[in-house]
This record gives structure tokens, sequence and C-alpha cells, in this order.
């Protein structure tokens, strides 16, 4: 059994979707295709939201009627009809105040339509399969946007879902689930990698495979360096600390349910299935050999300091983390002195509440706009290189991670 996971920029044409089929089309095993929203319906699904929560109906209509046209227009040119879109008007948000269970219901149906569609092509292209809901199947927690999977109830819903359809091949949708009394959850932006990990563990793939629209795993995102190279296998401890450290190839959380049981995973070129691409998995021989650049944009750097000059470690530790976590804030970077800890984040909308706290208990700065920029493999000539020019906040380093943080209109 293999998993495949087509991401929404592999979907994103009528193209894309007859790839996908010709891909499909030649695995001969059992196969689990895991697929996100098509191209950046995610994305205009949050201006939806958007609209909705400040009331702009109007608004909101128009860009709900664009994401349905969208669709609509890659159905004509794969000669299925319309009513295959299963979610035709804007779903009915129970609190449209609450915009973290609002996002869900709504943004959630970005997948619901493209597996549809992709399983509706795969069968008029002769390839029986099933669809699969995984609302009901991938039982999660009500942390909405952010929702915890309940591993043993999942893999046991996905079993007898999977056993009893008795297809080969299954379409689901990546990225959402559901919580056990039927509201629709996500796992995060960029989760569908996640999914199709969590698949694998739990039907004991043979190996899972992202599809993406680069060779594989490079040692630099090709639009910001030039000369990349491909990084043919990598250890899962290697893959853990390039995706934490924002290499935007692969979810963070994909790794562990992999590792836990061996499963190789595969990043590999849409547009050239027959290409090797890259091999995550445990035999991989030693670390990478080329210096690896990763940037992790729009950073928040925060510094507290207790506000009697107490020691910060001893002190403040519990607290400051407490609140992080409370707020879900995703941390990139830590630095502790003895009066003060740095620390940087992803900056999202829940940030600015965290500060309100953080204020009201500590001495608090606080700098936006910033990138970091983590050098694997590095040399003191590359990071003389990269410091050259640019306003540095802080920098961590050991012997061959350096890790700088970067005031954005410096970075590229
Ligand atoms: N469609 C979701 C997103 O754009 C999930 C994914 O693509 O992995 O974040
Ligand atoms: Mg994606």
């Amino acid at each position: 059994m293999r998993v495949y996971k087509f991401g929404g920029a592999s979907v994103a044409t009528s193209e894309g979707i007859q790839n996908v089929a010709r891909i499909v089309s030649q695995c001969q095993d059992d196969l689990m295709v895991v697929v996100s929203a098509m191209g950046k319906t995610t994305n205009a699904l949050e201006r939806v939201l958007d609209a909705l929560m400040i009331d702009d109906m109007v608004l909101a209509q128009r860009e709900w009627d664009s994401i349905i046209a969208y669709h609509e227009h890659i159905l004509d040119q794969l000669a299925l009809p319309h009513e295959v879109i299963p979610i035709r008007t804007i779903p009915e948000l129970a609190d449209k105040n609450d915009y973290d269970f609002s996002y869900d219901q709504l943004v959630s149906t970005g997948e619901l339509i493209s597996s549809t569609i992709v399983q509706a092509y795969l069968a008029q292209s002769g390839i029986e399969c099933a669809w699969l809901d995984m609302t009901k199947l991938l039982r999660t927690d009500h942390t909405y946007r952010d929702a915890k999977v309940d591993l043993s109830a999942s893999e046991q819903l996905l079993r007898e879902a999977v056993a009893e359809s008795a297809k080969r091949v299954h379409v689901l949708q990546g990225f959402i689930g559901g919580t056990a009394d039927g509201y629709r959850t996500t796992l995060g932006r960029e989760g569908s990698d996640y999914t199709a990990a969590l698949v694998g563990n739990f039907l004991n793939a043979d190996s899972v495979t992202i599809w993406k629209d680069v060779p594989g795993i490079l040692n630099a995102d090709p639009r910001l360096v030039k000369n990349t190279v491909l990084i043919p296998e990598l250890r899962y401890s290697d893959a853990v600390e390039l995706s934490y450290s924002g290499a935007q190839i692969i979810h963070p959380k994909t790794i562990r349910p992999l590792e836990n049981k061996r499963i190789p995973l595969f990043v590999k070129p849409f547009g050239d299935p027959q290409a090797a691409g890259s091999k995550i998995h445990a035999d991989a021989k030693g670390p990478v050999q080329v210096p690896v650049y990763i940037w992790r944009k729009n950073q928040v750097l925060i510094t507290i300091r207790p506000k009697d000059f107490a020691f910060v470690l001893e002190e403040s530790l519990n607290a400051l983390f407490e609140i992080i976590h409370r707020h879900r804030l995703k941390v990139s970077l830590i630095q502790a002195s003895a009066v003060t800890i740095s620390v940087s984040v992803d900056h999202t909308r829940y940030v600015a509440a965290a500060l309100t706290e953080l204020a009201s208990r500590f001495t608090l700065n606080y700098n936006e706009g910033l990138s970091l920029l983590t050098i694997r493999g590095t040399t003191p000539e590359i990071l003389e290189q990269e410091r050259q020019g640019r306003e540095i906040l802080l920098s961590q380093t050991t012997r061959r991670t350096a890790r700088l943080l970067i005031k954005e209109t410096h970075t590229c």
C-alpha cells in the first residue's frame, strides 16, 4: 500500500488533474490519494471568511462565486458536469464571531471540493476508486485551526472504511478532520502532508510520496538562491530540522508518524514522475553534505525582562511559555541572558493578544517584519557572506548551524 499526496499546485488546473490520473494509473499497488484544495483556494476561502467577519456579504458572495467559477471551469475542461461540486453555497456558520470555529467549517470546503473532483475524474478515466470523508474518519479534538488528532480512534475508523469499500484506490482530503460531535476541523496551514503521513502510519504503508512542483528537496529555495542542488537522501532527523527551520517543502509534523514505523518518504517532481526526487528514510547515509539555507519569514522577536529585575531564567520561563502556549504561538528561536529572554515566533493573528498579556507582566520589547535564516552545514566564510549588508537582530551559531534573525527588507 502506498500513499500519494498531491498539493494545491499539482491540482490547480485540468492538466494537473490529468497528470494526477496518469501518475495514479502507473501505480499497481493499493493507493491512498491525499489531495489539497486546488491552487490558491484555501487563501480565497480565507478571504470569504474575512468578508463575512466584517459583514460584507457582497464581497463574501463575490469571492465565493469566483471560487465556484474556478472549479466549474476545471470541470468543463475535464468534461465533467458542474454538479460534481458537492457544496455550492456558502456554508451556514453557527457562530460567525468565533473566527477559528468558522474558519474550519468554511475553509475545509476547499479539500471537500477538490477531492470530489479528483475522484470523479479518476473514475471517468477508468480508475476504480472510492472517495473517503476525512471529516468523519480523521477524529480530532476541538482546537479549531490547529486540531489535535485522536490517533487510535482515527486509525480504527480509517481501517474500517478502507476495508468496507474494498476498492484498490481511495481519494481523500488532506488538512481536514472532524470532531466526534460532527464539526469540521483543520490541522493548520499546509497540513495535508501531515494527513498523508498519518494515513501511511495507520495503514502501514510501504511508502509515502509527496508530489511537488520542485525536483525534490533542494539545499535552498530556487526562487531566492541560484545554483541550488538536489539532496537525494536525508535522515528523518535532518528532515525534521529542515522543515522546522522553515523549509516549505514538507510540514514539520510529517516526519514523526513515518519515522515511528520506518516508512520512507519520497518527495518527487509532479512534472517528471520517473525522476528519483529525494528520499527520507532511516538508512540514509550521514548528514547532508552541502550547506542548506532555510528561510522562515514573517517573524516577530519578543524580548521580555522581569519588571523587578529578578533573574529571568529561574522565575519567568514558566510564565512566558505558558502564555506562548496558550496563545498558540509557534516558537522558532529562543535566547536567554541573565535578565532577558528573547523568543522569535511566527507572526499570526494570535500575536497581538499574547503581547498584551506579556506586557502586563513583563517589560516588553518586540520587532516585527523579520526573517529567520538557518544555514545548516555552514562555514565561517558562508556566515561572513550572509551577514554582509544585513541588519541582524539576533544570531546563534554552533559549529555547523547558524541562525540569523534579519530585518525583512534586506532578505531578498
Ligand atoms: N489547503 C491547505 C493549505 O493551503 C492545506 C495544504 O495545502 O496542505 O494550507
Ligand atoms: Mg500545500
